[in-house]
């Protein structure tokens, strides 16, 4: 069966989500076969990296990696290409993965795809592009299909691989030395999850009317377990941070479920979120346009609702 690479997103040694669900999405095209680059693989990575469905496990555990920026995972991938000469590779499609991405595709002389939010048969990659207006489905053309895909693209979904480890050593190249880490600044690690990879994301716009009122957000996101998004217009307001701000210049996000609350759904908004699977907008002009886009949409004060919904939610 044909080999796809899937390169492993990990933090503190443990597995991201996001690989789960490239590991389920690998399955569909051919045998998974995961890519560990830098410090930290353990017994249990490797259990949950077999668990998801990779038949082969290589690792490259060098710490050394982890000094360097993306160029080292750029070169380990391409010479595992040149080695293995998989089927396709999928990175995730976050600021990392991409460049990752765009520098094998030089390195490998191929094709590569972005901000895919579905894969299927034949390494047929999905877009939705034009703040959702239009959906693409592409394939490379030449070389090996390298592909990045959205978080959330896929479910993770469990499916036994026969994770046999091959070590990895991966000679970095002068190039891949040229921009060194000098310091890794750790944003405070809160209990919600990634605004990127969040399977839920409740949003908050100019419509939540301050920075005390984005409590009534947070509180709701708590409920469910969600990360915390904002607008622009909110985050230009300094009523939440710009780290948390969705759209065309700030995060994508393709979550199972959206929530926006006092968004009126700009398209550079659009931008950042249209392609999550189901939208829920709750704004009290009928005529915002987010309820165009929106699958479920409740006309009304935020300042009612949200607090109702949050209290349902925490009976449940
Ligand atoms: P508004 O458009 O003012 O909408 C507020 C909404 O809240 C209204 O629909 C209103 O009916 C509703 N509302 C008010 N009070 C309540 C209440 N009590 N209960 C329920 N509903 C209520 N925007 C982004 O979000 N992300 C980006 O990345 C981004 N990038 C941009 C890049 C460029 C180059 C430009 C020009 C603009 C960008 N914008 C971006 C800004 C964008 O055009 C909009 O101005 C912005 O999205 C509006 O934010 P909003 O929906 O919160 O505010």
């Amino acid at each position: 069966m044909a080999e796809i690479l899937v390169l492993v997103e990990h933090v503190d040694g443990a597995v991201k989500k996001v690989t789960l669900e490239l590991l389920t999405l690998a399955r569909s095209l051919g045998s998974p076969s995961a890519v560990w680059a830098g410090a930290g693989y353990s017994p249990d990575a490797k259990a949950q990296l077999a668990e998801y469905g990779a038949d082969k496990i290589y690792v490259a555990g060098a710490a050394e990696i982890d000094d360097y920026v993306v160029a080292p995972k750029a070169e380990l991938l391409a010479q595992l290409v040149s080695a293995a000469a998989p089927a396709a590779v999928l990175v995730a499609a976050n600021a990392e993965g991409k460049e990752i991405a765009a520098r094998l595709a030089i390195k490998t002389d191929s094709g590569v795809i972005t901000d895919a939010v579905g894969l299927g048969e034949g390494v047929l990659a999905e877009q939705s592009i034009f703040g959702g207006g239009v959906d693409v489905k592409s394939r490379v053309a030449k070389g090996t299909p390298i592909v990045a895909v959205r978080p959330n693209a896929a479910n993770p979904e469990p499916a036994a691989g026969a994770g046999a480890e091959e070590q990895v050593s991966v000679t970095l190249s002068d190039a891949a030395q040229a921009a060194k880490v000098v310091e890794r600044v750790h944003e405070e690690k809160g209990a919600r999850p990634e605004l990127t990879e969040a399977a839920i994301v409740v949003s908050g716009g100019r419509g939540v009317g301050s920075a005390e009122n984005f409590a009534v957000i947070e509180r709701l996101a708590d409920a469910l377990g969600a990360a915390v998004g904002a607008s622009r217009a909110a985050t230009d307001a300094g009523w939440y941070p710009h780290q948390f701000q969705v759209g065309q210049t700030g995060k994508t996000v393709s979550p199972q479920l959206y929530i926006a609350a006092g968004i009126s759904g700009a398209i550079q908004h659009r931008a950042g979120m249209q392609t999550a699977k189901t939208i829920l907008a709750i704004n009290k002009d009928p005529e915002a346009p987010i309820f165009e886009l929106a699958d479920f949409g409740v006309v009304g004060d935020l300042h009612q609702i949200v607090p109702q919904l949050s209290e349902e939610v925490e009976k449940r």
